[in-house]
């Protein structure tokens, strides 16, 4: 009974039970929010090709409607496999339909300043979202990177924040946290974000990066989730395989071949599977070959480009979705800690 009055009197949540959708976009489901509103660099956001991100949906949308407590969903993914313009829209869907305040934290100040024009503005199809939301003002907080969304029940805030330079304290309570390309950063800044929603009682977490040290950062998280991966059942044997798991023994001709007997494989065509349970943590591994929006070909042919170990590490990374960490391979998760801690050495961000 407690928690129930506690839930009504959060800010951020007031409105989300009753006013829910009362956009002009209507959006009833993230699905359809995700088809209506999002655009791609190739038109609007489209599931065909990227069935994959259907599961992710739903559960992020399950955990928005029926307001389940402090859960997370963790990413692992390759490059390019459209979870980004995913996560944009999901934190708009969330202040814009849920009425809930958004944190959506990416690797440093620059690339958020950059975020709002060169990602959120451009995936927006129609003019209404961008219509609606303003720069953000909010006592105690920087304006820079605040996006205030008025309406009933008094403003909604998305927060577009760089992680790294955590100076730029907010004083916002938020509901949903969103961390983009977050795979390296110093514990203590993700702790920071995690004290973020504390007050709140849907406290929803969203992790998504491409993964480049094994044992840490997404990959970490990963393991620490229930660790769903793509199978995808061969039509004529009836076996089932997780195809980035067989690379690139199982490319023939350009095209996915079943591990077992060889037939032809629809890397689209798979089911998520979790290796054991945990029902506060999905954590999903999504790699290039389960998104048949992205040409297979080309994959093959950035292996087929790919000769230095290193280069060849990168490719795990961002196309299998496979942490990999190449000819850094003896340098320990303890060094590049201590490298982090000792002043002035900064770590930058590996190119994507
Ligand atoms: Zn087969």
């Amino acid at each position: 009974m407690r928690k129930s009055l506690k839930i009504i009197h959060t800010p951020g949540m007031a409105l989300a039970a009753g006013g829910a959708s009362r956009f002009p976009g209507e959006a009833r489901g993230l699905a359809r929010f995700l088809t209506g509103e999002m655009s791609t660099d190739t038109g609007a956001f489209t599931f065909e090709g990227r069935e994959a991100l259907l599961e992710i949906v739903a559960a992020l949308d399950e955990i928005i409607n029926c307001r389940m407590p402090d859960r997370t969903i963790s990413v692992l993914k390759g490059a390019q496999v459209g979870l980004t313009t995913l996560a944009i829209g999901f934190a708009l869907y969330c202040v814009i339909v849920h009425r809930l305040n958004v944190g959506y934290f990416l690797p440093d100040q620059d690339f958020a300043d950059r975020f709002d024009q060169t990602r959120v503005r451009p995936a927006l199809r129609r003019e209404n979202i961008a219509s609606i939301m303003r720069e953000g003002r909010y006592k105690g907080a920087s304006p820079k990177g605040l996006k205030e969304f008025p309406g009933r029940g008094g403003s909604r805030f998305l927060y577009v924040l760089g992680l790294k330079d955590i100076g730029n304290a907010i004083s916002i309570p938020l509901d949903v946290l969103v961390r983009d390309e977050v795979d390296d950063l110093p514990p203590d800044n993700l702790k920071w974000s995690n004290d973020r929603i504390d007050a709140s009682p849907l406290a929803l977490t969203l992790n998504l990066a491409v993964g480049r040290t094994p044992g840490a950062g997404i990959h970490a998280m990963y393991e620490a989730g229930d660790r769903r991966r793509w199978h995808v059942r061969c039509p004529t044997c009836r076996t089932e395989s997780v195809p980035e798991e067989y690379w690139p023994g199982i490319l023939r001709a350009c095209a996915l071949a079943c591990p077992e007997c060889g037939g032809a494989l629809k890397g689209g065509a798979g089911r998520w599977v979790a290796a054991r349970a945990n029902r506060r943590h999905r954590s999903y591994r999504l790699s290039q070959l389960s998104v048949g929006a992205i040409r297979l070909d080309r994959i093959a042919a950035k292996w087929a480009a790919a000769r230095l170990p290193s280069e060849k590490a990168r490719f795990r990374c961002s196309a299998l979705a496979i942490p990999d960490a190449g000819d850094t391979q003896p340098i320990s998760l303890e060094l590049l800690r201590s490298l982090r801690d000792a002043a002035p050495y900064r770590l930058a961000e590996a190119p994507a």
